[in-house]
């Protein structure tokens, strides 16, 4: 991929963080994207396995390696704002949704378990990043996913020195690959009545069935049958599982923020190049004013969700309660992404709808950001709360 044509986004950096952003660069230049480029033309979906674990090795080595986890588990121990230039810059190529380079750069264990106790961490956080092992989160039920805390019917009931635990989860990424996995169940009534189980993969009563959405990645529904975990298995305690999982809320729309603005940029990139070579009706077309609208509204809107992410990531790194900013950088980096791919792919005409090109893969994975990790409305009522006053969306 080339170099950016809109850059600026090194502005303000520090020459640390210049050069991580750089190594990042030269290695999806120089690493990922040949092989992306014989991949996409024999229609695959993802990174081929082989070259995924080749590249993991490489990334490892030059310590490109679990952006956000501590340095003693082997990560990079990025706080959030380095994190987020880290992970936007990884996610400017072809196969970087949902995970940039397919898990190229290791997986993250999820934050939630920065909130285990110490045998817990030292049980799963140090194999997760040796052993680029996955994990599912299962919050989401066929009952409903924006409001967990009402929609979860998943039951845990004590037997003993074990949880049984049985219900459905709906959407749940990984659960199909994943190692472990964190089911969130009722113990108890209302919000605190919700509490979290690590699971060990396969486990016995835990049945999976694909769900295949929009994006290439499915999805999975999965069904829980006497799931027998033990009491150890608990993250936090009785009824806690809910306030942990808002507690690490943040993280989460950070990162699909990033992956959000580094995709646009990308797509922006090709837009902009497509524009300056192709002649229609005897001029380029960079020459007329119609592209040069959808380019110039995309570019602003690229710059102006980076901003609203930088903001929010800044926030977190000063110790603020960042979750108002990282919700309207979610909500306007998933929005403003997916019409800057789409002036894109119109801005190339055909070749814009064409799978030998990034953008149609990029349009499906980036629709689905607007519903993960809260959906848009979710995001803009949670706003709603905070600049009007809750009291007044009741009356
Ligand atoms: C590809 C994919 C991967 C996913 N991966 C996971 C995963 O790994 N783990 C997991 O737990 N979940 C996962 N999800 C689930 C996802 O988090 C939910 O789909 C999402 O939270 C919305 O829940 P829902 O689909 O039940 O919609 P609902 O909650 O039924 O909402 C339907 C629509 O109504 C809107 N809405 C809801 N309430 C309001 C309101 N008060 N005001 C206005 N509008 C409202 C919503 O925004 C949405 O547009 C995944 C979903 C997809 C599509």
């Amino acid at each position: 991929m080339k170099e950016s044509m809109i850059s600026g986004h090194t502005q303000g950096l520090t020459p640390e963080l210049r050069m991580l952003q750089d190594t990042i660069n030269r290695f999806l230049l120089n690493e990922i994207h040949p092989v992306e480029v014989s991949a996409r033309k024999n229609d695959c979906t993802e990174l081929p396995k082989p070259d995924v674990k080749r590249l993991q090795a490489m990334a490892k080595k030059l310590g490109l390696w679990c952006f956000e986890t501590p340095e003693e588990y082997g990560g990079a121990g990025l706080s959030s704002f380095p994190f987020v230039v880290a992970y936007e810059a990884a996610s400017k190529h072809t196969y970087s949704l949902p995970d940039p380079g397919c898990g190229v750069f290791g997986y993250d264990p999820p934050n939630i378990l920065h909130s285990a106790n110490e045998e817990q961490k030292a049980r799963y956080i140090q194999a997760t990043v040796d052993d680029a092992r996955q994990w599912f989160i299962g919050l989401s039920e066929p009952t409903g996913g924006s409001d967990p805390a009402r929609a979860i019917q998943t039951k845990a009931v004590l037997d003993g020195d074990y949880w049984v635990i049985n219900g459905r989860k709906m959407w749940t990424s990984r659960a199909d690959v994943a190692h472990h996995g964190i089911v969130f169940a009722r113990t108890g009534t209302g919000r605190s009545g919700i509490s979290a189980f690590i699971v060990d993969m396969p486990a016995e009563g835990i049945s999976v069935r694909p769900v295949k959405v929009i994006r290439d990645h499915g999805t999975n529904e999965m069904l829980m049958e006497n799931v027998r975990v033990h009491r150890d298995n608990m993250l936090g305690n009785e009824g806690e599982g809910f306030t942990l999982a808002q507690k690490w809320l943040v993280r989460g729309r950070l990162k699909i923020a990033a992956q959000c603005v580094g995709v646009a940029e990308s797509a922006l990139d090709i837009a902009i190049e497509y524009a300056r070579q192709r002649e229609t009706f005897g001029k380029k077309l960079a020459s007329r004013q119609s592209i040069q609208n959808m380019l110039v509204d995309g570019y602003i809107e690229v710059k102006a969700a980076r901003w609203l992410l930088w903001d929010a990531a800044w926030q977190d790194d000063r110790g603020e309660d960042a979750r108002h900013a990282a919700s309207i950088a979610k909500l306007y980096s998933s929005e403003s992404s997916f019409r800057a791919v789409d002036s894109a792919m119109q801005v190339l005409g055909g070749m814009g709808m064409s799978r030998e090109m990034p953008l149609e893969h990029w349009f499906r994975g980036l629709r689905v950001n607007r519903v993960v990790e809260g959906p848009s409305e979710i995001h803009r009522m949670l706003v709603a709360r905070d600049i009007l006053g809750a009291d007044a969306l009741q009356s």
